[in-house]
């Protein structure tokens, strides 16, 4: 049994999927490139078929990020199998990775296919994607409910045609440790060829055992597993690739296994993908939580005064806070702090690119003496946002008057996809919802406002606010955001971002319907 365990990260398919969170292909580019600093194994960059942005994202990290395997999700159907091969041929390390349902709740009520159909599918499927590339994945979808014989048989069917990872996926987050790793042991036993191959895990969090589950995979021979940083993924999200990797590390006593990871990018990884998925990461998560490293009860505090490891199983460094967290920058800080500073926030840059953030940074920092990490997010945000986000609209002013006795009325002026100016007023039951309607105005469409978030950055009340909207339309979920020493400019800018964002995915759905999604 190979002692290493490999980490799939499905944070751009399984995480962006769910999150409906509409992530343009150069915020796809930097996770990725993150991922690989972070030296994932495998990097999941997307469904390849599902849409031509999915395609293009698939096919400029096969082309441009190096390290990890660069894998695409496929459904069993000819054309997905070829999209996916297309998306990552461009790849060092190519991986297609074919999924079908095999219980029979989905085989019936999803797929509508008999089981001996479904099996037929898997098998030529397998061989086409093997056609194209050595590194072929299969996952039998809702794995933890389907029938046991029938399983076996179609995953030793799927290894004879050269599936090299099989990868269980407990897609409903329905299993428990002990009980999958009776399942586990069943198809190691059961399933003739499956030691020749990589046995993977993929668990959904459903009822908050999605790490449990695949720590305790693990432990029975379980060499890969899936998951997303942050636990991003459908419904309560996929397992969280940090906790499983920091529970390897810390209790390499008891795992005894080898990893390729570098833990220290794992909060600059958390950082990153909690800013472009606008998904706050809760401030008790474990490893990446805001209090995470925190200290409160007095007797603790005394304890990781006289030495850390009192009340701490692993050290902030090592999943790469930096040691004094409060650290602030300031005007006499160099270049060359602020670029490590930044670094350890998840954004890399080269030389010239500093020096333009520099220049900002030090603008900043004469009308703000102390910088913060949120203060540089807010910077970087602003820098990013012209290469990283489509722009049809551009807010150029926004004017709204407000009060318990008046009527709340907004006026804005947009630069339209013409470069014209284009200006219209609208009233609202408040100065955000006012501020909105006159946008839906100029722009000539309307959504429904899910989420809306307002955060001070930083403490003091001459802190910048900053607005996390997500909204609605047809179903679809975009995320926009805004920072501002005023929150209702804030949310005007939040509100147009994420109109911005579902106006140019608008003119990509011209193109062919998505399938399915898996989960
Ligand atoms: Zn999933």
């Amino acid at each position: 049994m190979a002692s290493q365990v490999k980490f799939l990260d499905t944070t751009l398919r399984d995480g962006e999927q769910s999150a409906g969170i509409g992530m343009t292909v150069e915020e796809k580019m930097q996770i990725a490139r993150q991922l690989a600093r972070m030296k994932v194994d495998i990097i999941e960059a997307g469904f390849a078929a599902s849409s031509p942005g999915d395609f293009e994202a698939v096919s400029r990290i096969a082309n441009e990020v190096e390290g990890p395997i660069i894998c695409s999700l496929s459904r069993a159907v000819a054309g997905d199998v070829d999209a996916a091969w297309n998306a990552i041929k461009g790849a060092k390390k190519p991986r297609i990775h074919v999924f079908l349902s095999s219980s029979e709740i989905h085989q019936m009520h999803q797929l509508r296919k008999d089981r001996e159909d479904v099996m037929n599918m898997a098998v030529d499927m397998v061989s086409r994607a093997k056609g194209y590339c050595d590194d072929v994945e299969f996952s039998p979808m809702d794995a933890t409910r389907t029938n046991r014989d029938y399983l076996y048989r179609m995953l030793e069917e799927v290894i004879k045609v050269g599936a090299t990872t099989i990868n269980i996926a407990d897609t409903v987050g329905y299993a428990i440790p002990s009980d999958f790793q009776t399942m586990l042991n069943d198809i190691q036993q059961n399933v003739r060829g499956i030691e020749n191959v990589t046995l993977s895990v993929h668990c959904h969090n459903d009822l908050g055992l999605a790490v449990s589950n695949s720590l305790a995979a693990i432990e029975v021979g379980a060499r890969q597993v899936e998951g997303c940083i942050n636990g991003i993924g459908e419904r309560a999200g996929n397992a969280s690739l940090e906790e499983i990797i920091m529970a390897l590390d810390t209790r390499k006593d008891f795992f005894g296994v080898d990893l390729n990871v570098d833990t220290t990018q794992i909060y600059p990884s958390s950082r990153l993908v909690s800013r472009i998925t606008g998904m706050n990461v809760q401030a008790n998560k474990a490893i990446v939580g805001e209090n995470a490293f925190r200290h409160a009860s007095g007797i603790h505090q005394d304890g990781v005064l006289k030495d850390r490891s009192t009340y701490e199983v692993m050290k902030p460094e090592r999943v790469g806070l930096p040691p004094d967290v409060q650290l602030v920058l300031g005007k006499l800080s160099g270049r060359a702090g602020l670029q490590a500073r930044l670094e350890t926030l998840g954004f890399s840059l080269d030389r010239e690119e500093v020096t333009g953030v520099y220049q900002r940074f030090l603008e900043l920092a004469d009308k703000k003496p102390e910088i913060t990490d949120r203060d540089l997010e807010i910077l970087m945000d602003e820098e990013n946002r012209s290469t990283s986000e489509p722009v049809t609209y551009a807010l150029e002013t926004v004017h709204f008057t407000s009060g318990d006795k008046d009527i709340p009325t907004a006026t804005v002026r947009l630069i339209g996809p013409d470069g014209e100016t284009r200006t219209d007023a609208s009233t609202g039951n408040g100065p955000v919802d006012a501020v909105c309607r006159a946008i839906d105005r100029v722009v000539g469409t309307t959504a429904r406002i899910e989420d809306f978030q307002v955060q001070a950055v930083t403490e003091g009340r001459d802190s910048v606010g900053s607005v996390t909207m997500r909204i609605e339309n047809s179903g679809r979920i975009f995320t926009g955001r805004g920072a501002n020493t005023d929150i209702i400019v804030a949310s005007a800018q939040a509100y147009l971002s994420a109109m911005n964002r579902m106006l140019a995915a608008d003119e990509e759905a011209a193109l062919p319907a998505v399938g399915t999604t898996p989960d």
